[in-house]
Formats: C-alpha cells, structure tokens, sequence
C-alpha cells in the first residue's frame, strides 16, 4: 500500500481496495514503526488524521471525485495548522499552536486529504541539510549517513521512506528541489505568486514559495492543482486562472527547444552527477526536444545576492519573535529589554542568529545602499538573463544540486560550503520562476536531479515535460534500499 502514488490510491479508494480509513493506518503504524530511523515527523495527528479518514470515506461513498480525497499526507511544519503545534523547526514556537490553517493547509482540506501529521525542517527553513532543525537532524532514507538536504527534508525523507505518499514543502532558494534531488524524488516549486503564502511562516516573503514534494511528476500535478489558488489574503497572490495540471501532463513534447545554460555545468558539478544530467538531457533530444546552449551571465552572483536580500528579509520578518506575544519566553526576565535578548537568545539557533544579524548589519543606515540595494539591482540582472533565455528557449535544463546527499557535519563547519549547495537553485527563487526537480539516475547509490526552470507560470509545461520523462525513463521508480 505505502509504494503506491497519490493517482494509484485515488484509483484503489474508488475500487474499495482499501479504505482511507485502512490506509490512513498504515500509514501511522508505519510512522510509529520507522520514523525513529529518519526523524521525519515533528508531531503526528492521528486523531485528526483518522477522523479526517473517515469523513473522506463519506464523500468517496458518494461518489466524490477529487483524487486527493481519502489520501494522506504530510504538511511541512511551517505551514499553520489549526490546533496542532506548528513550531517552524525551532524552539522559538515548540509551544505554538495556532488558531488557524494557512490558506494551503485549508485548501487540502477541503480536496478531503487526510493530514498524517507536520514534517521536521530546517530551522525557520534555513538550512540545506536538515541538521539545524531544534527536533535534531532528518536522515536520508537512502543513505541514513548522509543528509536528507533542506529545509524541506522533514518532508522528501518522509515520501522517500513512504511515511507518507506526499508532503508539502517550502523552496526559499532550493528548499523544494535540492531535498527532491537528494532523496530521489519530484519537487516543485511554483511561480512566485502562485500559491497562497497566507499561514506559512515567512523566511524572505519575497523569495517564499510553498510547493509538493511527490513520487512523480503526475502526483505534483494532483498536488498543485489543490495548493494553488488566488488568495486576498496574502498580497502577492496572483488572481489567475488555476489551470488543470493534470490535463496537459502527456502533450506532446517533441519540437520543445531546451536551454543548456553554460554556467550551470562549470566548476564546483561532481562529475558523476553532471554525467547523469547530461543523460537525461540525452533522452530529451530521443523525445524529439531540440537542445540549445544558453548563458545566464549573472549566475555567479546569485548566492552573493541572495545572502543579502533571504538575511534582510528574515531579520525584518523574525523580529516578531519577541517573547512578548507568542513562542519561547525566558524565564524571569529583569525588566524589558532582558525579556527581548535572553528570549531570542535563548530560543533562535545559531545558522537563525547568523542570519539576523547579517540582515540586520545589510538594512542598517549607511549599508542599504551599498548591500542591500545593490543586491536588488543584481537581482534585477539575473531576472534579466531569464527573460532573454525565454525568447530563445521553452525550457532551461541543468542540474539540481551539485552532487548527491553528503555526509552529516561534513559541511556543518563551513556556512560557504553550505551556502554553495543552492548554486544552481537560487536564480530561480530571485526571479521569482518556476523550476522543478525530477530523479535522473544514482550516483553512489544516491540519486541525484535533473532541475528544469520555466517561464511565468508554465508549470503546467514543467510538468508535462518531467511526465513524458517519468513515462519512458525509470529513474522515478527507484526507491531506497533496505526500505522496509
Ligand atoms: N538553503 C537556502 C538557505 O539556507 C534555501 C533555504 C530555503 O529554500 N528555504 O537559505
């Protein structure tokens, strides 16, 4: 039952194979069983989860027909859930329960998923390895040596173990596709806008996407065609028709022109990695694509850029932690100020307070103009380099991460290192684009993705070239070994 995708349990539910009642259950004793291994749930909600199940067994008795009905899934413990802790990966709001769902989490609520419970993150979704979180680290299913990758990897390592069929998840600047990329698995993450931000905690709002994290890229359709939704609640939602994802998944792709950007194959690519995305590119010319170098001259600035502009948003954004009125309080504070210092001192972790204060130097008076604004301007060049890619090419393929899943504490030392691992993510998240990573084969028995970037909303085209892929290509179908 746990092998299976969102599209094969929304066909078993209709021919009562199983209940979601039944595999609602499975699925908790499972988590019960195997999480201790991973760590990839932060809480679970099985009263809830049941409850959920067999109200959808209601709907499906009559007859209701969205495939999500009856499915479980994971919510990333950044979205707001309802009555069940949300803590964001830190000690800040392990006490925090909200009296409301975020935007996506309703909307999966009403589709009549069931909620299996909120997956472990990086903290406050910073973090490329899942070693920051407060709850401890998320082990890779493939390879429980070695990092699951961040934030998201609370929920790749869940669907990799299948503890859950799929989750939602978060990308900043990779957070969606370097996870997926590290546990075998498709990501997504939406055109900036897209999807309702409205209950996820921010990071950098300007760069904050939330996305799923699935088994195929057929599943994400089913996913997206839920999460996305126009939302007067949050200010950058964008009031555009959601299209049927699903709906386009097999047109034909043959005569799509594919860029190959240049700096994306440089320095820094393991071999063996760039060697499996060059053969999966392959298989994109044998389906008929035509494939066309590209440059995106300003690649090398985007980590710069972005360590700028992620830290000053989140230094403005996590101010609100005061111990004043929700999260962590210090016991006994003297007065004030002693309540504002030991509070955050004492429940932020050191990558958050890193971040705080590099935003916080970049805002400052006399600095804004020479980081803060010039970061901007180079933002504005990268999204340059995009627009023009797009009047020559469909689609822009390269890698997702720059190697498969490394081992724990190997680049704990080094923020660069670890900063370096969104290399060829980040672009994306500053021009506000689409991108989406889909398993192209394994190197040292660790899979590694392919990443595809697309104009303004087509990710209906992203999806249906990682279907056509997924539909003659086996990669996908690779699962962890030992997996029990
Ligand atoms: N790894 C990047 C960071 O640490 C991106 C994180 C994310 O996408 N949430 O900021």
């Amino acid at each position: 039952m746990h092998a299976k995708t969102i599209a094969e349990i929304a066909k078993d539910l209709r021919n009562k194979e199983y209940s979601s009642e039944e595999i609602t259950q499975h699925y908790l004793d499972r988590i019960k069983r195997l999480d201790p291994t991973y760590n990839s749930y932060v809480t679970t909600t099985e009263e809830l989860a049941l409850e959920q199940a067999r109200a959808a067994d209601q709907r499906l008795a009559q007859g209701d027909n969205n495939p999500l009905c009856g499915v479980p899934i994971a919510h990333k413990d950044i979205f707001c859930t309802n009555g069940v802790r949300t803590s964001c990966g830190s000690k800040m709001l392990d006490n925090f329960v909200p009296p409301y769902d975020a935007t996506i989490v309703e909307n999966y609520k009403h589709a009549g998923a069931v909620t299996l419970g909120k997956v472990n993150m990086d903290e406050f979704a910073m973090g490329s390895s899942n070693e920051t979180s407060y709850y401890g680290p998320v082990k890779n299913p493939w390879n429980t040596n070695c990092v699951p990758g961040g934030s998201s990897g609370g929920s790749a390592a869940a669907v990799a173990a299948q503890l859950a069929p799929a989750a939602t998840a978060s990308d900043t600047g990779g957070s969606i596709r370097q996870p997926a990329s590290l546990c075998g698995l498709t990501g997504l993450k939406p055109t900036y806008g897209r999807v309702s931000r409205w209950g996820m905690i921010a990071f950098a709002s300007s760069l904050d996407q939330a996305g799923p994290l699935t088994r195929t890229a057929e599943d994400a359709a089913i996913m997206l065609n839920t999460m996305a939704s126009y939302d007067a609640k949050d200010s950058t939602s964008i009031d555009k028709e959601v299209p049927d994802y699903t709906a386009t998944l097999n047109d034909d792709i043959a005569g799509m022109t594919v860029g190959i950007p240049k700096e994306y194959f440089g320095e820094g690519l393991n071999a063996e990695t760039g060697a499996r995305v060059e053969a999966a590119i392959e298989e994109y010319k044998k389906l008929g694509c035509n494939i066309k170098e590209i440059s995106l001259p300003h690649t090398h600035l985007a980590v710069p850029a972005y360590y700028v502009i992620a830290p000053a948003e989140c230094s403005a954004n996590l101010s609100r932690f005061d111990g004043v009125r929700y999260g962590y309080r210090c016991e006994t504070p003297a007065d004030l100020n002693d309540l504002y210092k030991r509070s955050r001192g004492e429940a932020f972790g050191d990558e958050v307070k890193r971040r705080i204060l590099v935003g916080t130097y970049a805002l400052s008076a006399g600095y804004y103009d020479a980081y803060y604004r010039k970061a901007q301007q180079v933002r504005r060049l990268i999204k340059q380099d995009f627009v023009d890619a797009f009047n020559e090419v469909d689609i822009i393929m390269g890698p997702t991460a720059t190697s498969p899943a490394f081992e724990f504490g190997s680049k704990g030392a080094d923020p660069i290192a670890m900063y370096l691992e969104d290399i060829y993510t980040i672009s994306t998240n500053l021009a506000g684009l689409p991108g989406l990573s889909i398993p192209c084969g394994l190197v040292d028995n660790k899979p590694v993705g392919l990443q595809m970037i697309g104009n303004y909303f087509a990710e209906g085209k992203l999806l249906n070239a990682a279907h056509k892929f997924q539909q003659s290509t086996d990669h996908h179908q690779a699962t962890a070994p030992n997996l029990d």
